[in-house]
């Protein structure tokens, strides 16, 4: 049989009323009228087809529609007039009539029954409606087939719905797979699992040949790791909490991987798990370049170490001979060995210059390399700078009056507002700035130092001299560690290690420096540092790392009265040079007896035995075990009130940070003589 659905044409049936159905309006307008059976069925018939809340049609074996219903019109946006006459195929999306067409010619030619087909009408105003039609035949009362009846479903919102549903899954899906994100489900009941593609992927598992399972998942996870997430499965389990967790993999080739688990897990309400979903993300290469990274850094920190603990070992043993050759140099120049003739005190004082340089140069770089490593201890506080300023002046006032500069510091009318920065290092900072101010300064020339606040915040501290000044083509150098700005040609005494270190201590502190210097007119250099109490960090103490020993007070125990009996010096030392030299020094007082010990242990138990009245040690040895006896010693004598003097602390009574300071005779001698009360 050939098939008589393929296309549309015009039906002949001209009206969309049939005798019965007129004969039904008729009723309709006059209920009370007695009606025969046939016309009772009729009269129902006709309310179900009218009212019915699916669309329904006749049509021909044509296709040719005889009669439709409202709910038909109302899914199509035809009138009935409309479609009565037409085909099927006309209002059919184009992809769907060949379909249609012979499932309905099947059912005409018996091969088939009725059939339920999803297909996709245009309506009137051109839009797609997706419907499910059920077709089945329509026999006249002696079984013969005559019409096709069609029951019409709108099922549009549902198929917008799923097709929204299966692109959402497919983006979710693109979205994993760009992210390599894998997902699971896992069934607790019967411990089904279902894998998504990327997860087959990341395990590197064929998904057209395994069935997910534990085992499968088990035998790619690293054994040392295994237990990791036996562990972390209970505790979710037991807390009922998401989960999350890094664990590796280990490839049957022996390759690494690394994934990040997130999951979580339904409960039935007796406890029992029912079901866990969750993602796994491939992150091998950021773990890679994780470990990469911290290989570096602790690569790059042990170096540091090594060259930290290289550098202060080194700098003491530099120190040690220095220190000699420089004590040594002094003793002579207080002629007590003797008078000396003007050649030989001019070659002295060359002496002096050379080693205290040389000291100088130690300690920079070792202050450098201390910064460097992050093994520097600050104390911020709230501090007046301007006190500051006045304490460091009369440490560089004989090295302006040499080169006849005048040193001017402007103070303000009202009172500045206290400044965050470590004491000791803000006083270096200055001093740095100030002695640059000078060295290179013209003779007779002008330093003009000012404190003012500047940008909100902060409070600039400024240096200007009248000097030499910058040019513009060496600026790029200024602030490079050993850069002078070819100032090595000239007879200026420097290690060009100054600024640098400046710089460094300036930011350590919160704060900031700059320049400004035209070439023979002179430069100015300021530092601007966070104003106390205006939100910035509070003050902090900044605790050294081991080993630095920087800050610690020189003087740990109290002066006591003591009467001129009991003027005993015990001297800890281990190196014989500097013994030499202090016992030599220390002869200058006669009443004064020494004993020289050359470990701290030897020092306690003398301790016991003499009562000295004062123990000259120097505290700046980095070996940390003899740190801790001098520690030990320390502690001990401060108990007992007995005075400790620091052969490595500064004038100022504290230690420098490289406790490189030369032994300066005089002044020990004479800071002996105030101790001991030999003085006043
Ligand atoms: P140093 O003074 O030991 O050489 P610095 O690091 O303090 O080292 O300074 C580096 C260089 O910057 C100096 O050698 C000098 O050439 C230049 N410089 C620093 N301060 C001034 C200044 N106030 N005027 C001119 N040049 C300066």
């Amino acid at each position: 049989m050939s098939p008589r659905l393929a296309s549309p044409h015009q039906s002949a049936v001209k009206t969309g009323k049939t005798g019965a159905m007129q004969q039904a309006d008729k009723k309709r307008r006059n209920p009370v009228v007695p009606m025969s059976e046939s016309e009772e069925s009729d009269s129902i018939f006709h309310a179900l087809f009218e009212q019915a809340s699916v669309g329904i049609c006749y049509s021909d074996f044509e296709g040719v529609f005889i009669r439709v219903n409202p709910r038909f019109c109302e899914i199509t946006g035809y009138a009935a007039i409309e479609l009565i006459g037409h085909s099927f195929a006309e209002i059919t999306h184009p992809d769907d009539i060949a379909i249609d067409a012979r499932l309905g010619n099947e059912l005409i030619a018996g091969t088939r029954g009725p059939y339920t087909l999803e297909k996709r009408y245009i309506r009137k105003s051109g839009e797609i409606v997706w419907v499910r039609i059920t077709v089945t035949l329509a026999r006249t009362p002696d079984g013969v087939p005559h019409r096709l009846v069609g029951v019409i479903e709108d099922i549009n919102h549902m198929m917008l719905t799923e097709q929204a549903l299966r692109a959402s899954e497919t983006r979710l899906r693109e979205a994993q797979n760009v992210a390599r994100l894998a997902s699971y489900e896992i069934d607790h009941r019967d411990e089904s699992r279902i894998w998504s593609d990327e997860l087959f992927a990341i395990l590197e598992i064929e998904n057209a040949v395994a069935n997910p399972t534990f085992e499968l998942f088990e035998q790619r996870v690293h054994p040392q790791d295994r237990a990791l997430i036996q562990k972390t499965s209970a505790e979710a389990i037991a807390s009922r909490a998401p989960y999350d967790l890094t664990h590796r993999l280990l490839m049957p080739d022996g390759r690494l991987k690394y994934v990040e688990v997130r999951g979580q897990t339904s409960y039935a309400e007796d406890g029992t798990p029912l079901r866990s979903v969750g993602t796994v993300q491939d992150i091998t290469s950021r773990k890679q370049a994780e470990i990469a990274l911290r290989q570096a850094k602790e690569s790059a920190e042990s170096a540091n170490r090594a060259k930290m603990d290289f550098l202060a070992n080194m700098s003491h043993e530099l120190r040690t001979p220095l220190n000699a050759i420089l004590g040594y140099a002094q003793l002579l120049e207080t002629e007590h060995a003797g008078p000396l003739l003007a050649k030989q005190r001019e070659y002295l004082r060359d002496i002096m210059a050379g080693g205290r340089h040389l000291l100088e140069l130690i300690q920079d770089i070792l202050e450098l390399a201390k910064i460097d490593a992050g093994r520097i201890g600050l104390k911020i506080e709230p501090i007046d700078a301007l006190a500051v300023i006045g304490d460091a002046l009369p440490l560089i006032e004989s090295m302006a009056a040499a080169r006849a500069i005048t040193l001017h510091v402007a103070r303000p009318a009202t009172g500045l507002p206290q400044m965050l920065a470590d004491r000791v290092r803000l006083r270096q900072v200055f001093l740095n700035l100030l002695s640059n101010a000078i060295k290179y300064n013209k003779l007779g020339g002008r330093v003009d130092v000012t404190c003012v606040e500047t940008r909100p915040g902060f409070l600039r501290i400024s240096v200007r001299d009248t000097g030499l000044g910058i040019k513009p083509e060496r600026q790029a150098e200024l602030f490079v560690p050993f850069s002078r700005l070819g100032a090595e040609t000239m007879a200026i005494e420097g290690t060009g290690i100054g600024l640098s270190l400046t710089k460094k201590l300036v930011e350590l502190m919160g704060g900031r420096i700059g320049y400004q210097s035209v070439a023979d007119e002179g430069s100015t250099f300021w530092v601007d540092l966070p104003i106390a109490g205006q939100g910035h960090a509070t003050p902090i103490e900044q605790p050294a790392s081991a080993g630095n020993q920087g800050e610690q007070p020189a003087q740990v125990a109290s002066t006591s009265r003591i009467t001129r009996e009991q003027r005993r010096l015990l001297y800890v030392e281990d190196n014989p040079a500097h013994v030499r030299l202090i016992e030599r020094a220390l002869g200058q007082i006669p009443a004064v007896s020494l004993t020289t010990v050359h470990t701290a242990e030897l020092a306690l138990v003398a301790m016991r035995s003499m009562a000295p009245s004062l123990i000259l040690v120097d505290l700046g040895d980095p070996d940390p075990l003899r740190q801790e006896s001098r520690r030990r010693l320390l502690a001990v004598a401060e108990q007992r009130r007995i005075p400790v003097l620091d052969l490595g602390a500064n004038q100022a009574g504290e230690r420098s940070s490289g406790g490189g300071e030369a032994v300066d005779i005089p002044r020990l001698l004479a800071e002996i003589e105030r101790r001991i009360g030999i003085s006043g």
